[in-house]
């Protein structure tokens, strides 16, 4: 595959999440036992240990905590593409998520504002989820 940046490095865990944003869907993980969603993926639960972990879709609303611009290129390949933007943003659903806008910032972007994810095809094996605003 080449995308030209770094790409997932194939973690099985992870692969779940990869296929619904093939598919249009954002998912995180979630506890059978307890009910506790979470991201990133973890063999056992972190708030009971269960390992009975499931995924579950999420509706893709979130609103924004936080973002960062790099300005330094940390993979050579990055060079082309700086300044860019990394963004945190919290689900509606709890969990944290850090990603990308998804075109440039939103203009208005502060804290709180609401967000909704949209997915970048980048390849026929690769969709990534970012945010825009809402
Ligand atoms: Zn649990």
């Amino acid at each position: 595959m080449s995308y030209g940046t770094p790409v997932p490095d194939g973690d099985p865990l992870m692969e779940p999440f990869w296929q619904n944003a093939r598919e249009h869907r954002l998912s995180v993980q979630c506890c059978r036992d307890c009910g506790d969603r979470h991201f990133p993926p973890s063999p056992v639960c972190p708030s009971c240990l269960s390992e009975e972990q499931d995924w579950e879709v999420v509706s893709g609303k979130a609103t924004l905590i936080s973002w960062v611009t790099f300005h330094r290129a940390y993979w050579d390949v990055l060079q082309s593409q700086l300044p860019y933007d990394v963004c945190l943003v919290a689900l509606e659903e709890g969990p944290l998520l850090m990603s990308n806008f998804l075109g440039p910032r939103p203009e208005n972007a502060r804290e709180g504002l609401p967000l909704r994810v949209a997915f970048d095809a980048v390849s026929d094996h690769l969709t990534l989820p970012k945010f825009v605003a809402a």
